[in-house]
């Protein structure tokens, strides 16, 4: 039917329904046999984009359980569907090669980049916790009334930290004693 209607000349065809020249009378044999990227996805799933305090809403496709494109949510009250450049551009939060996936770590005094195992970084991160506390905790005040807190550890939270996460980690530090502790995270 499209190749036998694209047989015909385009004037008559844009006279035929289509007056402006906008729709399917304009339409390439080529353009007629696109279709969106998100037509092959198994299931969509409603988000929040990562970046900012807007918070748009965000409709993540998924096929073979990969995301495969990020859109914006007509539904989201927020952005009605629309996101600025960088929260268009999240699928690459996922799927980029450029991506970093493994611990970089420069030891003090170093000029270069060391790859760490993740269990390796997670025993440093404890072991300097550890010691920082011991080494700064302030029990009491001058005057004997109690503080029971360090003023050596800090937390600052990256923005694609969720709110379960956040709840974790407010709990986690507090309970170390910790007083500064923020993150940067909408979601
Ligand atoms: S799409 Fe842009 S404006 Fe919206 S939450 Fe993401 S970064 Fe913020």
């Amino acid at each position: 039917m499209a190749d036998r209607r694209r047989a015909i000349p385009p004037l008559i065809r844009q006279l035929a329904g289509d007056p402006l020249g906008l729709g399917r009378s304009a339409q390439s044999e080529r353009s007629a046999r696109l279709a969106p990227r998100t037509a092959a996805a198994d299931r969509v799933v409603q988000s929040v984009c990562p970046y900012c305090a807007v918070g748009c809403g965000q409709k993540v496709f998924v096929k073979d359980e990969r995301v495969i494109q990020i859109e914006g949510d007509p539904d989201s009250p927020i952005s009605r569907g629309r996101l600025c450049p960088k929260g268009a551009a999240s699928e690459k939060l996922v799927n980029s090669p450029m991506r970093e996936t493994r611990v970089k770590y420069r030891r003090p005094g170093g000029t270069d980049w060391e790859y760490l195992s993740l269990e390796q970084a997670t025993d440093m991160i404890a072991e300097r916790l550890i010691r920082t506390r011991r080494e700064t905790w302030e029990e009491e005040t001058d005057g004997g009334q109690p503080l029971k807190r360090t003023l050596g550890i800090h937390f600052l939270g990256g923005a694609t930290l969720d709110s379960e996460e956040n709840y974790l980690i407010k709990k986690f530090f507090t309970a170390m004693g910790a007083l500064s502790i923020e993150n940067q995270a909408r979601i």
